[in-house]
Parts: C-alpha cells; structure tokens; sequence
C-alpha cells in the first residue's frame, strides 16, 4: 500500500492537488475525504470537480446525500454527514461500481457499505490557511492512482 502526506497553504492549493488527481481517475475509483469541519473537504472536492471538467458549482449536497455531475467521467459527490442511520439502504454499490467516480465526505458514517478498495485522504488544520493532507491507498487499484499522483 501507498502513503503520502503533503501540506498545502492555501485552498487553492488543496484544490490544486484535487485536480491533478482527477485527471488521473477512471470509473469506479473511490475517494474518501475525512475531517474536522472547515478541514477542507468540500474545498477539495470542488477542486476535483474543476479537474474533471465539471462546469455546475460543486456545493455539499444539504437535503439530498448523493449529487450527480457530468464532468470527464460522472462525479458522484456524497455528503453523509447527515446520516442518521449506517445501515441505511441507500443503494450506493449503484455509484461505487459505476460509470463514474465517487468522492465521500464522512466515509465512517457509511463505513460497512464502502468498497474495500478505496483512497482514503484525511484533512488537519494546522493554521488558518494551511492544511496536512494525508493519503493512503487500500488495494491495489488505489495504491497505482496514489502512486500516480505522487511521482507524476
Ligand atoms: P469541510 O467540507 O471539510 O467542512 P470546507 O471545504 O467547506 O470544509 O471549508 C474549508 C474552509 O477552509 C474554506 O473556507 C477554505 O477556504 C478554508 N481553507 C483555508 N486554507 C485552506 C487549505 N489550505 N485547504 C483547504 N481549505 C482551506
Ligand atoms: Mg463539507
């Protein structure tokens, strides 16, 4: 498995960083984005929607978990911070093994429905406009695309 840790010091920088790694996605690859609030989550998911070509503004999905973007490749952006229960069926296998590729903020509130190949990104404040951005992969599909990111 692949690990990188990187900071960036601003929010275009994160979106940056979130582009570069769009342009490396293929269908069915999944992001998970962790975080405190204002970590910087949906800040890297609209950098990731820029990179994929997404013309429509990326916000966090309010009253619906799941929103659609037509970009290179579907982005399907997911917001289950207000999730009240895991075991919910919200039929996600659906986007996970899509057409398109999947980007999930608060994996761990839907953490027994996530596939087990996945690259995980955690986000830390460590100041006011600086992030630690931390990057591992989970299976072989993941570890190629950090590796990718990484060494491009
Ligand atoms: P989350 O989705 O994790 O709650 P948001 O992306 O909505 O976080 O908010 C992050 C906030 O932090 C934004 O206002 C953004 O401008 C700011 N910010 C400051 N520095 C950074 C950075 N280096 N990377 C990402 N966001 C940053
Ligand atoms: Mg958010």
């Amino acid at each position: 498995m692949e690990e990188w840790s990187l900071r960036t010091e601003s929010p275009e920088e994160t979106m940056k960083l979130a582009s570069a790694l769009a342009g490396l996605v293929q269908k069915g690859d999944v992001i998970t984005l962790e975080g405190d609030l204002g970590a910087g989550k949906t800040s890297f998911t609209k950098g990731f929607a820029q990179g994929l070509g997404v013309k429509r503004v990326v916000n966090s999905p309010t009253f619906t978990i799941i929103k659609e973007y037509k970009g290179r490749i579907p982005l399907y952006h997911m917001d289950v911070y207000r999730m009240e229960d895991e075991d919910e069926e919200l039929g996600l296998e659906e986007y996970f093994y899509g057409e398109g590729v999947s980007v999930v903020e608060w994996p761990s509130m839907i953490a027994s429905q996530l596939p087990e190949d996945r690259l995980v990104i955690s986000l830390f404040h460590v100041g006011e406009t600086n992030r630690e951005i931390k990057m591992h992969s989970t299976g072989l599909r993941s570890t190629e695309l950090l590796k990718e990111l990484r060494y491009e």
